[in-house]
């Protein structure tokens, strides 16, 4: 009782406080469950159920797709700076809404307030991005190698679009998809993540506001496999794109096999990070605390292997430490915390098997090692150094604040390790040897690469992976690739009378 009088008493700082929808949308109504069926949502550093959403099924899912296939022709039809007006209307409204969006996502994903912040500009800056991206979707001509013939290739939208996401990024990892879908013409159906419906409810609660047509854009909430199965089933629904792991991934995609749909993955990462010993080890450490910690190790592009050279090794691990024991764990809306609580117990879980698999496996604890003293869904960010590649950690994504440090020889060497993984998102080198950088960028098999520095994602950039851990890409203009489809059209000239 008094974990829920918590958790209204946060959401009562909200200056907008329709932006929390304990409803679903579906064709531009907000929806219960007919049969008033609910899902309870909690505050993860807390447990304080936050409030509830409906337990969607199958039936609603079709309602939504329907409603979807209603508005496609209108929605098409636009102009494309007609709907560049809608998504950047939608665009202002959430920069306008930025504080409220971020309290609600510190409050249902854990995450430090100022990095909820920074995921609210991030997410709004895919809108702002496919609204003007979304008019250069150009048709090219060909020079006929037929006589007597005009060629054109269009690029058309594929129809009614699809999206599953996951918690870690709960606003972006929908309008990464939702902006380009819309922006080329499709209308999309969102079911986000059990745990965090509210920011992805606070962004059609915004969409609508902005008068995005009914059917366009709509958020169905329930569980995963009712909703997902329904989305799968139906040949309406041309294009899936899914974040999440590679597991369920993999899932979808035999799934999609029924209705031969597109399919978009982005899928999980195990970040290598190469630390060469030519670098300022200050900056190469305090690059590996941003790339091992930021969401608190729950991020695809989170630094999971952090391979130091030899003759640097010791050094690196005792600053590394240093830092590390100095991060700030707490309740993301406490001022300063840099640490969050983990989205759930099965994440601590996997955390504590990674320590006590490498301590077994001869990985000397640096910092932290296991549950914290805040207790629930709190964990110790944590040094392994002397960590192996015989190791659960060097093996398996961790997704929590857990860091093993290994150590490596020679390029060639750990070039090897580096790709030996059936992910290939994301790598970090830290070197200033060009030549060294020209040839590791190279080999690294491995869709994003960011040397001497950890921040590289934005709008602009395809961001997407290879190997497992991905097909298709997200944000620039190669992000409205998944949602259109090429139309080749050869009309044969008559010569004038
Ligand atoms: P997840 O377990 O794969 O879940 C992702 C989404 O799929 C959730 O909406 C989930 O619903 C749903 N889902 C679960 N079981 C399903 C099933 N049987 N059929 C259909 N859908 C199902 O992943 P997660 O734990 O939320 O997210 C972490 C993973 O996402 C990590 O592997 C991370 O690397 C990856 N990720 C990748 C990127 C990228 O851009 N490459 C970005 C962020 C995260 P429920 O919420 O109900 O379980």
């Amino acid at each position: 009782m008094l974990t829920e009088l918590t958790a209204r008493n946060e959401l009562s700082k909200l200056k907008d406080p329709r932006l929390f929808r304990e409803h679903a949308y579906l064709g531009g109504k907000w929806t219960a469950a007919k049969d008033g069926k609910v899902m309870a949502v909690s505050n993860p550093a807390t447990g304080a159920q936050l409030g509830v959403v409906p337990a969607l099924g199958g039936g609603e899912t079709e309602a939504a797709i329907a409603a979807a296939a209603a508005a496609f022709p209108a929605w098409r039809r636009l102009l494309p700076q007609q709907r560049a007006a809608y998504l950047r209307r939608w665009y202002e409204l959430m920069v306008e809404a930025k504080d409220d969006l971020a309290l609600i996502m510190t409050l249902e994903q854990g995450k430090p307030l100022a990095e909820a912040e920074g995921e609210i500009a991030y997410a709004a800056s895919f809108i702002e991005w496919f609204a003007e991206e979304g008019k250069r979707i150009n048709v090219e001509g060909v020079m006929p190698h037929l006589p007597g013939r005009q060629m054109t290739v269009r690029r058309e939208p594929v129809g009614v679009t699809a999206a599953i996401t996951p918690w870690n990024f709960p606003s972006a990892m929908i309008t990464r998809k939702a902006a380009a879908a819309l922006a080329a013409g499709c209308p999309m159906v969102v079911r986000p993540a059990s745990e965090t419906p509210y920011s992805a409810l606070a962004l059609a609660e915004l969409a609508d506001r902005a008068g995005i047509p009914a059917g366009v854009f709509s958020v169905v909430t329930g569980p995963a496999q009712a909703i997902v199965d329904a989305l799968q089933a139906s040949p309406l629904v041309r294009a899936l794109s899914f974040t999440g792991s590679t597991e369920i991934g993999r899932k979808l995609l035999e799934g999609g096999a029924q209705t031969i749909k597109r399919m978009s993955m982005e899928l999980g990462g195990h970040a290598p990070m190469l630390v060469f010993p030519e670098v300022d080890l200050e900056d190469a450490v305090a690059g590996a605390v941003a790339a091992k910690f930021q969401t608190t190790g729950q991020d695809c592009l989170a630094a999971n292997r952090i391979y130091v050279h030899a003759g640097i090794y010791e050094r690196f691990v005792e600053r590394f430490a240093a830092y590390v024991r100095e991060l700030r764990v707490g309740n993301g809306l406490e001022e300063g915390v840099e640490i969050g609580p983990l989205m759930h117990e099965r994440a601590v879980a996997k955390c504590e098997s990674h320590v006590a698999d490498a301590i077994a496996k001869g990985g000397r604890v640096l910092a932290g090692g296991g549950r914290h003293t805040l207790g629930g869904n709190f964990f110790e960010p944590t040094v392994i150094a002397d960590a192996d590649d015989g190791m659960l950690i060097a093996h398996e994504e961790t997704f929590g604040p857990v860091a093993a440090v290994l150590r490596f020889d020679d390029e060639a060497e750990v070039i090897g390790r580096a790709n030996d993984t059936i992910y290939g998102l994301a790598a970090y080198v830290w070197s200033n040897d060009l030549n060294r950088v020209a040839r590791v960028t190279s080999a690294l098999e491995y869709g994003m690469v960011a040397v001497n520095c950890v921040k590289m994602t934005g709008a602009p950039i395809p961001f997407g992976g290879v190997k497992q851990s991905g097909l298709g890409r997200e944000g620039s203009r190669h992000g409205l690739e998944e949602f259109t489809e090429l139309k080749y059209v050869c009309i044969a000239i008559a010569e004038a009378a």
